[in-house]
């Protein structure tokens, strides 16, 4: 009898409770956007920190020569094999000619940002990244460079 009680009381308890949760969230202001919708604003970026965008290459800013070595060591550190890169020359002429990275593959892990020596490969805050075809989502060299110096006008909306 007294365990029935105990039963009807915790019940009661928890519904009311709940009910407060729902009633007090009820007059607080909605903060979901309906993207895509509607935008939150004019020009909305994600917040620091955000690296669910397409990747770029960094150029440096004095005279604009691309950071890359052509190392290698992103494409190694990528846990799903999506970069391919292609160098040529020697110690510090060494330069990529081909660079790709399926950004349909990418888990936006960051491995191969962490493991640029020369932190040449970052990711950017695009975030409308979805294409109709799988070809439009990977990144070649020329994308990837005109990303990093903020030309956003080469990349492909396939
Ligand atoms: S973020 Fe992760 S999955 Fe994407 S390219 Fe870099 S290492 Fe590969
Ligand atoms: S982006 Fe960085 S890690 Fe990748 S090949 Fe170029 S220098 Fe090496």
């Amino acid at each position: 009898m007294w365990a029935a009680i105990c039963d009807i009381w915790q019940g009661g308890k928890s519904i009311i409770i709940g009910h407060t949760v729902t009633f007090r969230n009820f007059w607080r202001p909605k903060i979901t956007d309906r993207y895509p919708h509607s935008k939150p604003e004019e020009n909305w970026q994600p917040k620091p920190g955000y690296r669910g965008g397409f990747a770029q290459l960094k150029s440096d800013k004095e005279d604009r020569e691309l950071r890359c070595i052509a190392c290698n060591l992103c494409a190694q550190a990528c846990p799903v094999g999506c970069i391919h890169i292609e160098g040529e020359g020697k110690g510090k002429e060494r330069h990529p000619v081909a660079f790709y990275i399926d950004m349909g593959l990418c888990v936006f892990c960051h491995q191969c940002v962490e493991a640029c020596p020369v932190d040449a490969l970052t990711m950017t805050e695009e975030y409308e990244i979805s294409r109709t075809s799988r070809a439009g989502l990977i990144r070649d060299l020329d994308e990837l460079v005109a990303a990093g110096e903020g030309r956003q006008e080469v990349s492909r909306v396939v």
